[in-house]
């Protein structure tokens, strides 16, 4: 691999950093590290109702604390509405995209229908414009959204670097929606943009994010995007393998500052947490970026053992 690559991380200040979010913060930052590459911190603060300052600076402290430096950024995608415009009026110019006035109400009743006959539920493509087609009337004082116009047919396939070939048949893949009626982006959309023009090589993120993957995969090549490649880790669980949740387990990386823990202990019991490196358990953050390698990190989930971070942080 060239000294090219170019990693980034991107957390939603919806809520404080959390140990899964530092987790693929630690392994986005090795992986340029390792590479002499760049990592790009990228804070993906569209959801304006959830989102807050004070999470982007929680967030912020966190990395700070844990020194996973970005080299590159933070870019806001709030700063960033009139590039993703721009593209948006790119595609609806070459025919990618396309404006759709179908009604939330003929939506809803196209999906009882779809439900009713058993079929999946999918915007039926009315606006769609195809060769030879006529398209219905457009409607007085509608506000149209938006749609990316998906292919219809054929596989979006990749080869994550974690869980090995993943593959989704086309047809099964909306028409997503990629402005809405007031013309703001959706967030796919800005993720596509944003990983485009920010030139990332490797998206590590968690594996919530799979179903994500082919849309966003079609959209880039609709824009003649390169591809960049993907690993999607599993999540962090609980130690009784259920869902890891603020009640059970401090979650946040700030309370574990606060508690004490040093921040070289919850880094290198992270980096265990998913990847390994023979027997090796304890390393300095050096050696963990010599050694890093997305091949080794693992396609199963890890368990999170509050014993062996104390354990960790007893040889610091
Ligand atoms: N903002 C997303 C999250 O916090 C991450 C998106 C991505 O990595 O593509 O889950």
């Amino acid at each position: 691999m060239s000294t090219t690559v170019r990693t980034r991380f991107a957390p939603s200040p919806t809520g404080a950093l959390h140990i899964g979010g530092a987790r693929t913060a630690l392994f986005s930052w090795a992986l340029a590290q390792h590479f002499g590459g760049t990592f790009v911190l990228r804070i993906e603060d569209t959801d304006v109702e959830r989102s807050t300052p004070e999470n982007v600076a929680e967030i912020l402290d966190a990395m700070a604390w844990l020194k996973l430096t970005h080299d590159d950024g933070p870019y806001y995608q709030m700063q960033r509405m009139d590039r993703y415009r721009e593209v948006i009026e790119q595609m609806l110019a070459n025919g990618t995209a396309y404006h759709c006035y179908t009604s939330r109400e003929e939506l809803e009743a196209m999906r009882e229908a779809q439900k009713a006959r058993g079929e999946r539920e999918k915007y039926d493509g009315t606006w769609r414009p195809e060769a030879g087609k006529t398209l219905p009337e457009i409607p007085v004082g509608v506000q149209p959204v938006v749609r990316f116009k998906n292919p219809l047919s054929g596989n979006t396939s990749w080869v994550d670097v974690v869980k090995g070939e993943i593959s989704f048949n086309n047809a099964e893949l909306d028409d997503l929606i990629i402005a809405r009626p007031d013309g703001t982006p959706t967030y796919n959309f800005c993720v596509v943009v944003d990983d485009w023009d920010m030139g990332i090589t490797h998206v590590i993120r968690g594996d919530d994010h799979v179903n994500n993957t082919p849309k966003q995969i079609n959209i880039l090549k609709a824009l003649n995007a390169p591809l960049p490649f993907y690993g999607h880790i599993p999540m962090i669980l609980a130690p009784d393998g259920s869902k890891l949740s603020k009640r059970k387990n401090a979650t946040a990386v700030m309370d574990y500052e606060r508690m004490g823990y040093l921040p070289e202990a919850l880094c290198n019991y992270l980096a265990r947490l998913g990847w390994g490196h023979g027997d090796d358990e304890v390393f300095t953050r050096e050696q963990f970026v010599e050694w890093f390698s997305v091949e080794h990190l693992t396609s199963s989930s890890s368990q999170w053992d509050p014993k062996k971070l104390n354990w960790m942080n007893n040889h610091y």
